[in-house]
C-alpha cells in the first residue's frame, strides 16, 4: 500500500511524504508501511483482529482499520492513531459484528484527508461487497490509474490499493475470485493482500513474494497475518507461509490454494530480516532474532574493532550487537538507553525540536561508556543525521573512541515495494564513500556488512549474482520488477525538457 509515490495528479512524492510527516527523532530508518491480518470462522473475529494488528503495530503506527461481515452486512471502522487507541472502546468493537474480519495497520501521510486512505478499502460490486487490505506497493499504479480514469473511473483515495478495486470493477463479469485474479494479473510490484467477500477470505502474495504473509489456525478459524508474532498474540498455531504467487481462498468448506500467476523465483525482501520484521517472528522459516545475531557475528568476522565494549543503538541494533559481542568475545553493554515514552504528540516538527529529538529518545549511559573505546552497532544508515548525533552524544559522554559497524550493506537506493524511503539523492550512501560517511558522522572507523555476509547470515552461501535469492534492491539497485511508473515519469520529464529547449 502506497499513498503517494505512485499516485497521479500531483500527489506527494516519497520524500515529500516523509518530510510532511514531520517525523521526529530517529526518522533515520526506512519504515515498513503496513501490516495485514484476517480471521475467518470465529465469533470473536474483530477482537482477535484488533489483537493481531496490535502485534503488527511496528509495521505502521499512524492508522488502522477493521472490516467485518456478519452474514448480512459488512461493518467497518477505520481510525487514525495506534491500534490500542482505536480498537479498545466497547462501542467500536460492538459495531464490528460477525465471525470474519480483516484488518490493516499503516503508515500514512499527514493532512486532512488522510482518513479516506485508511484500509481495508471496501467496495460494493454487483456480486457483493469486497474489502481488501494491502502490504506492499504497486509499481505501475499511476499508469493503471491514468488508464482507468480515462475510461471513467473516479478514485476516492490516493492509495495505490484502490487501483485493484477499480481493476476488479472493470473486469469481465464472473465470480469475484476470478475478477480479483484478473485485476492482480495487471498489477506490478509487491503485494501481500488479505481480502474478504461475503463468503470468502482470500490471502495472496505477489509472484516474487516480496512481502510476507502467513497462514495460521486458531481453534476452527483460519488466520492470515503479515508475521507470526501476530499469530502468537492470539494463541494461533502457525500452519505455513503463503507461497510467492499463491492465493488461498478460505470458505466455510475449507481452504483452497491457487497459483494463478506466472511462477517466478522468490525475491523476498531481505530487509525484513535486517530491520522490519519483529525479532520474535519466524519469517520464511527463519527466526528473525537468530538471523540478526548471525548478522552481528558476520559483521564481527568481516570488520572487527579493537574496542572495550559493544554498544547497540537501541532497539533495532540490539540483536546484531549481541551476535557481534559473542563472536568478538567483547563485553556487550547498554551504553545508550532509549526512552520508550516519547510520543509523537510531544513533537513539534520544527528544526530546533528535531535537533533535540535524538537526545529525547536516546540517552548516554555515561557510567558505562566514560573513558571506553566503544563500537556502536546499528541496523542501517539512511541519511546519517541520527548517526552523527548519536556519535556526538557518545563523545560528549566521555567515550575514548567511537567506532561504528552497520548490520547491513550501504543503503544506496530507494525502495518501491512498500517501504517509505527517502529519494536516492537523500540516502547518504548514494552520495558518499564509506570513508566520507565516516568523516560525516565523525566516527573513528565505520564498516558495513557485505552483501554476501548478509546472505550468509540468512543461510545462503552468498548472493547469487545471476539469480539473487532475495530482493536487495535498496543495497544493489537491482530491482526485481519493472518500475513502470518511474520510467514513465522520467519519459515525461525528458519530453518536457525537450519542449522547453525547442
Ligand atoms: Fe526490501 Fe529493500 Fe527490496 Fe524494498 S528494495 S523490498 S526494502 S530489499
Amino acid at each position: 500500500m502506497n499513498d503517494g509515490s505512485a499516485t497521479a495528479g500531483g500527489a506527494p512524492t516519497i520524500s515529500q511524504r516523509t518530510a510532511d510527516r514531520g517525523l521526529p527523532f530517529d526518522d533515520d530508518h526506512l519504515h515498513e508501511e503496513c501490516g495485514v491480518f484476517g480471521v475467518f470462522g470465529h465469533d470473536q473475529a474483530a477482537a482477535l483482529t484488533a489483537l493481531g494488528l496490535h502485534a503488527l503495530q511496528h509495521r505502521g503506527q499512524e492508522a488502522a482499520g477493521i472490516v467485518t461481515f456478519d452474514g448480512r452486512q459488512f461493518a467497518f471502522e477505520r481510525h487514525l492513531g495506534l491500534v490500542g487507541d482505536s480498537f479498545t472502546s466497547a462501542a467500536v468493537m460492538e459495531r464490528l459484528k460477525g465471525n470474519r474480519a480483516i484488518g490493516h495497520t499503516r503508515y500514512a501521510t499527514t493532512g486532512g484527508q488522510i482518513l479516506r486512505n485508511v484500509q481495508p478499502l471496501f467496495a460494493e460490486f454487483a456480486g457483493g461487497g469486497f474489502a481488501v487490505a494491502h502490504n506492499g506497493n504497486l509499481t505501475n499504479a499511476m499508469t493503471l490509474q491514468r488508464r482507468l480514469q480515462n475510461r471513467g473511473s473516479i478514485f476516492q483515495s490516493t492509495s495505490d490499493t484502490e487501483t485493484i478495486i477499480h481493476l476488479i470493477a472493470t473486469s469481465d463479469p464472473g465470480p469475484l475470485v476470478d475478477r480479483f485474479i484478473a485485476a492482480l494479473r495487471q498489477v506490478e510490484g509487491a503485494y501481500a493482500l488479505v481480502a474478504m467477500s461475503e463468503k470468502k477470505m482470500i490471502g495472496c502474495r505477489d509472484p516474487l513474494g516480496v512481502r510476507p504473509l502467513v497462514l495460521g489456525k486458531f481453534e476452527d478459524a483460519y488466520v492470515l497475518a503479515s508475521e507470526t508474532c501476530a499469530l502468537e498474540i492470539i494463541g494461533a498455531a502457525f500452519v505455513r507461509d503463503i507461497e510467492p504467487g499463491e492465493m488461498v481462498v478460505i470458505t466455510e468448506d475449507g481452504i483452497d490454494s491457487l497459483y494463478p500467476f506466472q511462477r517466478l523465483r522468490s525475491r523476498f525482501c531481505v530487509f525484513e530480516y535486517v530491520y522490519f520484521a519483529r525479532p520474535d517472528s519466524n519469517v520464511e522459516g527463519r527466526n528473525v532474532y537468530e538471523v540478526r545475531k548471525r548478522i552481528g557475528a558476520e559483521l564481527a568476522r568481516e570488520s572487527p574493532a579493537a574496542v572495550d565494549l559493544v554498544v547497540p543503538v537501541p532497539d533495532s541494533g540490539t540483536p546484531a550487537a549481541i551476535g557481534f559481542s559473542q563472536e568478538a568475545g567483547l563485553p556487550f553493554e547498554l551504553g545508550i538507553i532509549r526512552n520508550h515514552y516519547v510520543g509523537r504528540t510531544f513533537i513539534e516538527p520544527s528544526d530546533a525540536i528535531r535537533h533535540m529529538g535524538v537526545k529525547l529518545k536516546h540517552s548516554p549511559n555515561k557510567a558505562i561508556i566514560e573513558g571506553k573505546r566503544i563500537v556502536l552497532i546499528d541496523d542501517s544508515i539512511v541519511r546519517g543525521t541520527t548517526s552523527l548525533k548519536i556519535v556526538e552524544m557518545m563523545r560528549e559522554a566521555g567515550a575514548a573512541e567511537v567506532h561504528m559497524r552497520i548490520a547491513s550493506p550501504p543503503t544506496t537506493d530507494s525502495c518501491f515495494y512498500g517501504v517509505d524511503t527517502p529519494e536516492k539523492s537523500k540516502l547518504i550512501a548514494s552520495r558518499m564513500t564509506v570513508e566520507e560517511m565516516a568523516r560525516f558522522i565523525k566516527v573513528d572507523s565505520l564498516a558495513f556488512l557485505s552483501i554476501d555476509g548478509l546472505y550468509r547470515a540468512v543461510g545462503k552461501p552468498g548472493r547469487d549474482r545471476t539469480h539473487p535469492q532475495f530482493c536487495d534492491a535498496c543495497f544493489t539497485g537491482d530491482y526485481p520488477t519493472r518500475l513502470t511508473d518511474r520510467q514513465e515519469k522520467e519519459t515525461v520529464r525528458q519530453l518536457s525538457l525537450l519542449a522547453e529547449v525547442s
